[in-house]
């Protein structure tokens, strides 16, 4: 996976460029959404081509909502 990491808080989506924790919620964590035009900072749509979610996959797979892998298309 290429691009740049970034980390963030996965109750208040507080952003930082290095790993450090939210002074409320704790360690924040470590994502990689990819190059721009990536599909992983695309949202993930359902076996009806619907949207289910409208988070992007990068963000799915670093709560584990999702497990990481091919894209879903
Ligand atoms: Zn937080």
């Amino acid at each position: 996976m290429n691009g740049e990491k970034l980390y963030i808080c996965a109750t208040c989506f507080q952003t930082s460029a290095t790993q450090t924790e939210c002074h409320e919620h704790g360690l924040m964590m470590e994502c990689q959404p990819g190059e721009p035009g990536n599909a992983l900072r695309q949202p993930v749509k359902n076996g009806y081509g619907e949207y289910w979610n409208t988070a992007p996959r990068w963000f799915l797979e670093a709560v584990g909502w999702i497990e990481a892998g091919p894209s879903l298309d």
